[in-house]
């Protein structure tokens, strides 16, 4: 199987910004260990603003262009060595992948991005996309990884993607505000008539929401790919969502 594993800040991460080392090494060896089991693994990976923001020691993320794109330009080295280095320790190669909006729209750079994709994949690497942050502007940006990991998936034609978040899945009610909030297992109509129960608000160092899985889930759906959220919390949650077990995540079963 294909899997696009979409991981965000807040899995990789203290609020500190500085890495979180037990969990980013349970996901590489998850990974390596998917892979080893026959599997085909593409990483797209947040983090970059994250951790430029805990090795500059910025206090807080920045909100000016300049210094977001200076975080993520040092961050973005940070997070390839710290991958680099795990996987590795696995036996297997990653690469290193940035996108921006822009390489989706123009045919032949999409067509140059899935064909190295493609290679990358024959020659048993493991290809690691994050979005171009040092140059992407509002008007090339993909803006969001749930929304790009969706792209990527589907570019990729894979069979599943997997967004890890800081969630369980998708709720009937935010699980922040609501104790007897019900977690929601399998969807398979369309993600978007569950617009209106995802809550938007993200953590302090990442970007995304409930609302960019959900239409993360809707582009790849579309394109016959599942889609899971799951808690990125303990990767080895990996295992039962590669073999196809549903419980204790949201899965949206594509039309
Ligand atoms: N590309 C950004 C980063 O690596 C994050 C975007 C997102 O989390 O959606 O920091």
């Amino acid at each position: 199987m294909r899997i696009v594993v979409k991981v965000g800040t807040s899995t990789l991460a203290h609020t500190t910004g500085k890495l979180n080392i037990k969990r980013t090494q349970a996901l590489c060896r998850v990974l390596s260990d998917l892979k080893n089991a026959g599997h085909e693994v593409i990483l797209v990976s947040s983090g970059a603003i994250g951790m430029g923001v805990g090795k500059l020691g910025l206090k807080e993320k920045p909100t000016d262009i300049p210094t977001k794109q200076a975080a993520a330009a040092v961050g973005q080295c940070e997070l390839m060595y710290t991958y680099d280095r795990l996987f590795t320790e696995y036996h297997h190669n990653v690469a290193q992948i940035l996108l921006t909006g822009a390489d989706f729209a123009a045919d032949d750079r999409h067509d140059n991005f899935t064909n190295t994709l493609s290679r990358l994949l024959e020659l048993g690497v493991l290809p690691i996309i994050n979005e171009n942050d040092t140059v992407a502007t509002e008007e090339i940006k993909v803006g969001d990884n749930d929304t790009l990991s969706a792209y990527v998936a589907v570019s990729a034609k894979a069979e599943l993607l997997v967004i890890l978040s800081d969630v369980n899945g998708l709720y009937d009610k935010d699980p922040h505000k609501n104790a007897d909030a019900k977690l929601i297992e399998h969807v398979h109509g369309s993600p978007e008539a569950l617009l209106d129960v995802a809550s938007g608000a993200g953590s302090a160092l990442g970007t995304g929401g409930m609302k960019t899985k959900l239409k993360a889930a809707k582009i790849a759906g579309e394109a016959g790919c599942d889609t899971v959220i799951a808690n990125g919390e303990n990767p080895d949650l990996l295992y039962d969502i590669a073999a196809g077990k549903v419980g204790g995540y949201t899965k949206f079963f594509a039309r």
